[in-house]
């Protein structure tokens, strides 16, 4: 598995970034930004808040600290 980095997943502005870890923070869900297959968390007993998560069919990994990171110094405000 590879983590994926920021920019792997082709988004264009703070806000389309933000939007992808929001639905994964809040909501525990979300679409792989890359082939669009559902997100899982990481490890099988995660709670819903995890903030590691697997794409199953591209096998990439989404850390969402790291992500926020990359995030803040990319593109920033
Ligand atoms: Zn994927």
């Amino acid at each position: 598995m590879e983590r994926a980095k920021l920019k792997d997943l082709g988004f264009k502005t703070r806000n389309e970034a933000l939007t992808f870890l929001k639905k994964l923070w809040l909501h525990g869900k979300a679409e792989c930004p890359i082939c669009g297959n559902d997100l899982e968390p990481l490890h099988k007993k995660a709670k819903k808040s995890d903030c590691n998560w697997q794409c199953k069919n591209c096998n990439n990994t989404y850390k969402t600290i790291h992500l926020l990171d990359e995030i803040n110094e990319k593109l920033p405000y």
